[in-house]
């Protein structure tokens, strides 16, 4: 059967790099973004000389009706999706809790976590065999922090990041006899301009040393397990988290 995948953020970074693994397996894909239509054509651009069709939509994942938008342009021009990749998320300038104020949580939250339950569910509409569906994966891009908790820095982040692992756990066991199998990957430190977003361009190098491996990650590590996960060679593997952090 022809995969059909859509990747959330996947114009740079990590999703990009996930975007380009996918195509190179086979799968058709469909690009998100929210900003930047220029680097997400070019993913787009680089999958279809591979011989796949994929397409690029905007979308602002946290808002309800612009996911509904994107999963009727998939409909409409991809056809039967089999796979989601929930990573787009966001990061704000480090401080302590006490000068965080509520629009920088609610901001990360619903970016963080309430589009990876809006884009869920339009895959679950579409995959599980109790829509009709022939079955699916999801993969939910989780993070180290979620563990760590990122004291000072961004523990707004690391708690969105707490609700991503545990609607892993909750969905996969939802969705575990509907034929859609949900995992987690939880990156470390990865090169990519996210840490600049969140204040600190050089802050893997700056903390590199602390992490077992000495060394921060590629974006590529991260996207080889997201596509084993998203493969019929993980098809007995739901409920699951690989971290990819170096040891940390
Ligand atoms: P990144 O380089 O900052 O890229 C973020 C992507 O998300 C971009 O494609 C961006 O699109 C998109 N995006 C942001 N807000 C969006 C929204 N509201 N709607 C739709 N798309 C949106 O991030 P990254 O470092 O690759 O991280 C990818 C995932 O890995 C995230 O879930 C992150 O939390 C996780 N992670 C990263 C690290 C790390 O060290 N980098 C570590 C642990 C976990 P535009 O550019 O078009 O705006």
């Amino acid at each position: 059967m022809q995969k059909t995948t859509l990747i959330t953020g996947g114009s740079r970074g990590i999703g990009a790099a996930t975007a380009l693994m996918l195509a190179r397996q086979g799968h058709d894909i469909c690009v998100n973004y929210c900003s930047n239509q220029t680097r997400a054509d070019d993913i787009c651009e680089q999958a279809r000389a591979l011989g796949r069709n994929a397409i690029a939509v905007q979308a602002d994942v946290s808002v309800e009706s612009q996911v509904l938008r994107m999963f009727d342009e998939i409909d409409v021009q991809l056809g039967n999706l089999t796979g989601l990749v929930n990573n787009a998320a966001i990061l704000m300038p480090q401080m302590p809790l006490v000068e965080m104020d509520a629009d920088r949580v609610n901001r990360i939250l619903s970016t963080n976590v309430t589009s990876s339950f809006l884009c869920s569910k339009e895959a679950v509409k579409r995959m599980s065999t109790d829509f009709s569906g022939q079955g699916g994966a999801i993969v939910n891009v989780s993070s180290a922090a979620s563990r760590i908790g990122a004291p000072g820095e961004y523990i707004d982040y690391a708690a969105s990041k707490g609700a991503i692992d545990t609607l892993t756990r909750g969905l996969s066991l939802e969705l575990a006899d509907q034929g859609i199998r949900v995992n987690c990957v939880r990156p470390g430190f990865i090169y990519t301009d996210m840490h600049a977003d969140g204040g600190e361009p050089g802050r893997v190098d700056r903390i590199k040393s602390a992490i077992p491996m000495q060394r921060g990650g590629s974006v590529e590590e991260v996207a080889e397990p997201i596509c084993w996960l998203l493969s019929d060679s993980a098809s007995y593997v739901t409920g699951t988290f690989i971290d990819v952090a170096g040891g940390r």
